[in-house]
């Protein structure tokens, strides 16, 4: 088939083969357990994803769906699977930000943050945070900086997220990541290498958080502030 050519290919740096590899490094981390997650890389103007229900350490490149970006359409859809509920979400990011690549984990990181948070998820103060972008003024965030994450309502389906997504985005022009309540994360970025490491460091600052206020320390208090006065308010 021609379109096996899309996503054949021998250079490690193909996005079939990228998605194929972070998808390992994704399930080692406990992130996409279980065909939890998804994950999307934009190359040019091809969108290639990856499909529903596959065990995701165990991804290979001819299992990835390819879509035009423009039409919205599928240029390879392999048969035997399903294509991501993720997809609408992906759009999202790729069509409102320009986004490069868009990653979805079902992180337990994550789960609990937004168990903890209302509606914003807020970390100041901590070194990770610098690896974090200034969306609208590029460059990236500083030492001193708050890092806030939207948190967004879960659904039953993960289609009917799109709306509530592409609004977060709107609302949090700063933010590159959004939390979906007793379900996940998903991150974006400029490449997939970016996404990657945003997905990481916002991962570490969540691990972070939880242990924080599990010894009472607020994670967006000043700095000081945990000294002497171990509550949360
Ligand atoms: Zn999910």
């Amino acid at each position: 088939m021609a379109e096996d050519n899309l996503v054949h290919s021998h250079d490690a740096n193909h996005p079939a083969n990228l998605i194929c590899e972070l998808c390992k490094l994704f399930y080692s981390n406990g992130w996409v357990t279980g065909t939890g997650g998804g994950i999307s890389v934009k190359d040019g103007d091809l969108i290639y994803l990856a499909p529903s229900g596959v065990q995701k350490e165990r991804m290979v490149p001819d299992n990835m769906f390819v879509m035009d970006s423009k039409t919205k359409e599928y240029i390879r859809r392999p048969q035997i699977y399903k294509p991501s509920a993720c997809t609408p979400l992906f759009m999202a990011a790729y069509d409102i930000r320009g986004a490069g690549a868009c990653i979805h984990t079902h992180s337990q990181n994550a789960v609990m943050v937004s168990l903890l948070y209302e509606k914003e998820f807020k970390i100041a103060n901590i070194e990770q945070i610098k690896a974090l972008p200034r969306v609208t003024s590029q460059g990236y965030l500083g030492f001193y900086d708050t890092l806030t994450i939207p948190i967004i309502e879960n659904t039953a389906h993960e289609e009917d997220l799109k709306d509530t997504l592409e609004r977060a985005i709107l609302d949090y022009p700063e933010a590159t990541a959004v939390l979906v309540r007793r379900h996940g994360i998903y991150v974006w970025g400029e490449s997939v290498w970016k996404a990657k490491v945003y997905n990481e460091a916002i991962d570490y600052l969540l691990e972070l958080a939880i242990k924080m206020r599990q010894c009472g320390i607020a994670p967006d208090g000043a700095i000081g502030s945990e000294k002497g006065a171990l509550r949360v308010e």
